[in-house]
């Protein structure tokens, strides 16, 4: 079976750990050798050349690192995985007997450097790992999968790292859960494995954002550990020790996503009121905006604008300060309401300005 087929089939969540740096053989055999004692990992992971965003930052201890990784995974008896981003790279983790391929979001966003590998993995029965772009770019993703088909390399799995934004006050890469479920929709055969540790930059966060994933059904997580997270030479603030890990794995509830008859009815008939509210709803809008378009003709007769500021201010405001009658979040008030009010702008804007008929050809 291969790895991808394991994954899909096996327990979830398939976990791979180590360090995001190998610094030493010590600190790579030590940490690998911990987290295989909690049996807390299916896979390990070493970075052996780190992308990094800025030059001058620890760019990883490159080839003499593969020997350490391969030795924690033959002295644990589990499979390894590095990241590669070259043609030299694929060549050298090869021939040091690595298990398994990631690519990094880095080399996700560049086609040439996707397809250098996959033309270096010609002919190769090996495993990859495909990490989501830097942006937020479906197309880009899918894209990488084709690269490595093409090839002949089908033994492939994603991994969901999140995606890169100025400044977010939470995330180090935001999460765009929607991503990684449009991913699935393409190709549900494909297991995608959650890394919370490049998503939340934050250790803290790492149990809420596995949770999440599991939540969501997906097959594993990517966890960085580390003997001393916070003396690691790169992504310090994000690793844990691995008596950590293993209370995160231990603190996850895994729900299924298999459904009993006697709760998929229960469910169905509540989503049938939900169903016949939403009819309500989208018949109560419909109306709604007829009284917008009329509206619309009677400023249109008289010469006044459609926005009158004043006016929707204090329904807007009316709307906020009663929200909590409603239980409802006013985040969710302000955008139900702003969206309401563009359709209705959309609508009195036609009939004040009403598309020009196409002139006469004659
Ligand atoms: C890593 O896994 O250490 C890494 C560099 O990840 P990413 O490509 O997600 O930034
Ligand atoms: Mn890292």
């Amino acid at each position: 079976m291969n790895l991808s087929e394991k994954i899909k089939q096996g327990n979830r969540p398939f976990v791979i750990a180590g360090p995001c740096s190998a610094e030493s053989e010590q600190q790579t055999v030590s940490v690998c050798q911990e987290i295989a004692k909690n049996n807390s990992a299916q896979m390990l992971r070493a970075g052996i050349w780190k992308p990094r965003t800025r030059p001058g930052c620890f760019e990883g201890v490159g080839e003499e690192g593969l020997a350490w990784i391969v030795n924690a995974g033959k002295l644990t008896n589990l499979p390894t995985t590095i990241e590669v981003a070259k043609k030299s790279h694929v060549e050298l983790a090869l021939k040091a007997g690595v298990s398994c391929l990631w690519i990094g979001a880095r080399t996700t966003v560049n086609p040439f450097a996707v397809q250098e590998i996959a033309d270096a993995l010609k002919g190769v029965d090996i495993p990859v790992m495909i990490k989501n772009p830097m942006n937020p770019d479906l197309n880009l993703w899918l894209g990488a999968f084709e690269r490595f088909e093409k090839v002949g390399v089908t033994d492939l799995t994603a991994i969901h790292r999140g995606f890169s934004v100025y400044n977010h006050r939470k995330y180090r890469n935001v999460p765009s859960w929607e991503l990684p479920i449009a991913l699935n929709e393409k190709r549900p055969e494909t297991p995608i494995i959650c890394d919370p540790s490049h998503i939340t930059g934050n250790r803290e966060l790492l149990f809420e954002v596995s949770q999440k994933a599991m939540d969501l059904n997906f097959d594993g997580l990517m966890i960085e550990t580390h003997p001393d997270p916070d003396n690691a030479w790169s992504d310090a603030a994000q690793q844990i020790t691995p008596t950590r890990l293993k209370e995160i794995l231990e603190a996850i509830v895994l729900r299924s996503a298999i459904v009993s008859k006697d709760v998929a009815t229960q469910i169905r008939e509540i989503r049938d009121k939900v169903s016949d509210l939403d009819d309500r709803l989208f018949d109560l809008l419909s109306e709604r905006m007829n009284f917008s378009e009329e509206v619309g003709q009677l400023k249109r007769e008289n010469n006044i604008t459609i926005l009158q500021q004043e006016h929707w201010t204090k329904i807007i405001n009316r709307r906020l300060n009663s929200s909590g009658e409603y239980q409802l979040t006013t985040v969710f008030v302000r955008q139900l309401m702003d969206a309401i009010h563009q359709e209705s702008i959309r609508r009195q804007t036609a009939v004040m300005n009403p598309p020009k008929k196409e002139d006469d050809a004659s």
